[in-house]
């Protein structure tokens, strides 16, 4: 027993944990995190990186695990790390004559902006900075850094609310009558730092610690901490980044922007963020430290100007930011350090970037050679294709509000889009207020990282100051919302909950219109409009490139003409879903639906009382079995020709049903209605295939509702003065109550509607064919699919299909001419699934309802889940995602892959495709390239994007089958 804890002790003693930079590789991402991996790669490159050292990710998840303390090995190596570093640069960490100095930062696999914490100059006491007096010769800046230290010690350490250094900062500037922090001088800075303890011994019970070791023991602990912070964890919700990545900690020797006007400190891109224009792109500010820039504290000067007041650094950073992007294929986001005249990388990392950025850099970089185009397919998130696509303003909208004097402001054009919303002035507010379902504008004085929650909940975030690195900026252009920022003409009143610019106003709840492309800012709601793929050039480009790799085809769901333009606009293959019930739902038809929905129950009895239905089955049947029946033929055919004329009778008699004469009155009105309908859709994706969908949903939802009903009769009653309309609201009201179910979605609906009232099929059918054969003949190359919903057995397909192949055949027969059409159906019910391979006798296509079959799976409602506990699933993480959004593999893809096996057994060539909501949704195309459907089809707005996830899934699959090939070999 002792021996196995002695074996396991020297294990966990001889783990690594420590890797200065020049001993980690760039692939070691997991482990040291992107900045431990840059600063590594960078020192290996033989850039000038201060020298440092990373502390790994796993060492931050065994702080966690052993209940946060830092596991066996991990202290020596950070102290032996540590000496290292006094050796390299010379200095002596807690040497009053020659002090070294190191910054403790956080730096997860996936970069986090601002999202953990950072401590700045730790190794700073009374004794050691005199030391750094003595070597600059500079006591203002010494005195600077101690207090910048203590601040952010003391409130990223320990705690301490920012408030009370910042009450203490001001108060210091006022008493010296200094506009800027820069107008402190030594001595007050000196005063500051005294009162700065004082605040940290008051806060804590306890003297700011002045041991160096002890300082970064605590402050590598801090790191750990803020892996688990709530905006960190807030950050990872939103984003879908997995809670046990960990975060490394680098430490590294200091070096100083603040020594006077021939340092400085700046964070740059190599090409332009929000454009992806290719130039250097970033902000410098002259005598100052990282954080100044990042906290958006000063106003920083564009990257550009930093050639002229420090050339020859300039021009180092230009080569050095040229070699990023050759070695790491891709744009970097670098931060740097002039400490005078010397220049040091801090950081270089894969830079965040816009939509429209994306996009560009990622087609420049195949154009100059730097990537392949499967490199850039990759890289381009499909939610980013969303974001391009986003709505802009009407420019008729920005000009008539400048007209009527509703120009705000302009700031800078952080992250592009346009955003209209209510003006809200804290995180909180506009997280409630969002939660709400209203549209909000978050709008603050600068945002740090506790903003998130705000930030997610508003439409668009704007902020008084801080730069296009600023957190608002980075932080709205990675979700892809509007954002200006540094909007400095605004004042504002948080307490009063509102701002004044230029002598307007505007307080919470006034609408404000947002434009993150320009940095314009307009009062009241202005219009916007949908985005023009054929106008984004770069896009279409990548994504033709797309088209070829993908294997799946991209289809819409279309109910009219001009979602059929705008989905082919859009580079859809055709149609997967028309829910023909839509065009039923429109004003001028709604009467006709009522009267056919109204009769036709009575119909349906008429026709039942007579035995018309099963007759006319028995004869079909018997039909088909002609010649299988031993009676003479003459005999078999008088049989027949007089039970078609028996029949003829019957139909006569019911054709003088009221009830039969209206419910087909109103569908002999509807079908040239439908046949318009259809032909419009048809002619508009000629070529292509269209699936139109029989009508699908409860009967109720075309009328009117029971309780508007009955509030309205009993009105009627009580005042009395109206006797027709109470006569015709209480028929209403019966019709409806007797239509009414428990449990409508899974009621009369679907497929049962078709048996139950099979002339509504016969009617649509016979439109369907009919406009195809009026297409045929005007040269217009149509093919329609018909397909049934909510089959559950295959008696159900058997019996429409006999119908519906009948109406085919005699329209076709009239016609004179063949018609190329398919006979299909939905895939929704559980069941359907299990008997897939029944179903394919007769089916020629299928198309899995996700809606329904999600709904099923789960015993979740539709109409009431979303809004009444999936939420709380989510929130609670029952669930991990929406299952309405993004497909559940375990449950419903497992029931697709069994659908999909069994329904190719029988009939190998059948076509398959998705028509659910998660036809567009990327992580449920991945899903359904593997399953092997033919298509998927989804919202015309959406296809874009699901052109690119699906060529995204191709190119996984083919990564991932070359792993496997690799691994076997
Ligand atoms: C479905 O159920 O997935 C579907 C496409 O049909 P609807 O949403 O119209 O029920
Ligand atoms: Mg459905």
């Amino acid at each position: 027993m002792a021996q196995a804890e002695a074996a396991t002790a020297g294990q966990a003693t001889a783990k690594k944990w420590v890797y200065r930079f020049e001993e980690g590789l760039a692939d070691m991402r997991d482990l040291l995190g992107g900045k431990g991996a840059g600063c590594a790669q960078m020192t290996r490159a033989g850039l000038p990186v201060p020298p440092g050292f990373t502390i790994t990710t796993e060492a931050c998840n065994a702080y966690y695990e052993a209940g946060k303390q830092f596991p066996p090995g991990m202290w020596d190596q950070t102290l032996e790390a540590l000496r290292d570093l006094e050796r390299k640069t010379g200095k002596g960490f807690g040497d009053r004559n020659n002090p070294l100095l190191v910054s403790v930062r956080s730096g997860a696999r996936i970069s986090m902006p601002g999202m953990m914490d950072t401590v700045l100059n730790l190794g700073l006491n009374h004794d050691t900075v005199q030391g750094v007096i003595a070597l600059t010769g500079n006591e203002r800046f010494a005195y600077d850094a101690y207090r910048r230290f203590i601040q952010m010690f003391g409130r990223i350490v320990q705690d301490i609310p920012a408030e009370r250094f910042d009450e203490v900062f001001e108060d210091a500037k006022h008493r010296h009558g200094a506009k800027q922090d820069t107008d402190l001088d030594a001595a007050a800075l000196r005063e500051v730092v005294a009162a700065f303890k004082d605040v940290v011994q008051r806060e804590t019970g306890k003297p700011f610690p002045t041991d160096p070791i002890e300082q970064l023991r605590l402050a590598i602990a801090a790191v750990f901490e803020s892996w688990m912070g709530k905006r960190a964890v807030d950050y990872r919700n939103f984003y879908k980044i997995p809670h046990d990545l960990g975060t490394a900690v680098n430490v590294q020797t200091m070096v100083f922007g603040n020594m006077g006007d021939d340092s400085g400190t700046g964070v740059a891109f190599t090409r332009d963020p929000n454009t992806g224009k290719n130039e250097l792109y970033g902000e410098f500010l002259v005598n100052a430290q990282g954080e100044d820039v990042v906290a958006g504290i000063r106003t920083p000067m564009p990257i550009s100007k930093m050639a002229e007041e420090l050339p020859q650094a300039y021009s180092e950073f230009q080569q050095i930011a040229e070699r990023l992007e050759a070695t790491y294929h891709d744009m970097q986001d670098m931060e740097f350090t002039v400490e005078r005249g010397k220049l040091y990388m801090l950081q270089t990392r894969a830079g965040k970037r816009s939509a429209p950025a994306a996009v560009k850099i990622a087609v420049d970089m195949v154009h100059e050679g730097l990537i392949t185009r499967e490199d850039a397919l990759l890289r381009v998130e499909p939610d980013q294709v969303q974001q391009l696509l986003l709505p802009r303003f009407l420019p008729q909208a920005v000009w008539q509000a400048r007209e009527r004097d509703g120009f705000v402001t302009k700031g800078l054009n952080a992250s592009p889009g346009a955003a209209v919303g209510k003006a809200v002035f804290d995180a909180d507010r506009a997280q409630a207020m969002g939660q709400n379902g209203e549209r909000v504008i978050l709008v603050r004085p600068e945002t740090s990282p506790d903003d998130v929650h705000g930030l997610i909940a508003a439409q668009g975030v704007l902020t008084a100051r801080g730069g296009m690195t600023s957190h608002a900026a980075v932080v709205a252009r990675g979700m892809g919302k509007p954002a200006v920022v540094g909007a400095d003409d605004v004042r504002i009143d948080l307490r009063g909950r509102s701002f004044t610019v230029n002598g307007r106003t505007v307080n919470e709840g006034d609408w404000l219109s947002l434009d993150g492309s320009t940095g314009e800012v307009f009062a009241g709601q202005l219009a916007t409009i949908e985005p023009n793929l054929a106008e984004e050039h770069e896009l279409a480009e990548l994504l033709s490139w797309a088209d070829q790799v993908r294997r799946l085809g991209i289809w819409a769901n279309a109910d009219y003409p001009r979602d059929a333009e705008r989905a082919r606009e859009f580079g859809a293959e055709g149609i997967g879903l028309c829910r023909t019930e839509h065009m039923f739902m429109e004003e001028e038809r709604l009467p006709l639906v009522q009267q056919m929905i109204l009769a036709a129950p009575g119909a349906a009895r008429a026709k039942a009382a007579l035995g018309i239905d099963e007759r006319r089955r028995e004869l079909q049947a018997r039909r088909m079995r002609q010649t299988e029946e031993h009676a003479p033929p003459d005999m078999v055919a008088a049989d027949l020709a007089a039970e078609e004329a028996a029949l003829a009778n019957l139909e006569a008699k019911l054709a003088a049903d009221s009830a039969w004469q209206q419910y087909k009155a109103a569908l002999d009105q509807l079908l040239p209605i439908q046949r318009g309908d259809f032909k419009g859709l048809l002619k508009e994706m000629a070529g292509r295939p269209v699936i139109i969908r029989l009508l699908d949903p409860p009967l109720h939802e075309f009328l009117p509702k029971y309780d508007d009903l009955l509030v309205e009769v009993t009105e009627l009653r009580v005042r009395g003065n109206d006797p027709a309309r109470l006569a015709e609201a209480e028929k209403m009201l019966a019709a409806v109550n007797a239509l009414r179910e428990a449990n409508p979605m899974l009621g009369l609906r679907g497929v049962r509607l078709g048996l139950l009232y099979p002339e509504i099929n016969e009617m649509q059918v016979r439109a369907i064919l009919e406009a195809a054969v009026e297409l045929k003949r005007e040269g217009v190359d149509a093919h329609p699919e018909i397909m049934i919903p909510l089959i559950g057995n295959t008696e159900e397909l058997r019996r429409v299909e006999t119908v519906l192949r009948a109406v085919a055949q005699a329209v076709q027969g009239e016609a004179g001419t063949q018609v190329d059409y398919k006979f299909g159906t939905m895939i929704e019910i559980p069941r359907a699934a299990f008997i897939a391979d029944q179903i394919a006798e007769m089916a020629e296509f299928f198309s899995f309802g996700t809606n329904d079959l999600t709904q099923m799976i789960f015993g979740f409602s539709r109409d009431d889940a979303e809004g009444k506990f999936l939420g709380r699933y989510i929130e609670e993480k029952i669930l991990a995602v929406n299952p309405f959004e993004t497909l559940d593999r375990a449950g419903v893809g497992e029931l697709i892959c069994i659908a999909v096996e069994r329904g190719r057994r029988t009939r190998p060539d059948l076509e398959i495709g998705i028509c659910g909501e998660h036809g567009g949704d990327p992580a449920s195309i991945a899903f359904c390239h593997a399953a092997g459907l033919n298509y998927v089809s989804c919202s015309p707005f959406r296809v874009p994007v699901a052109r690119l996830a699906a060529a995204q899934a191709a190119l996984q699959s083919k990564q991932a089958a070359g792993a496997k090939g690799e691994a076997d070999r």
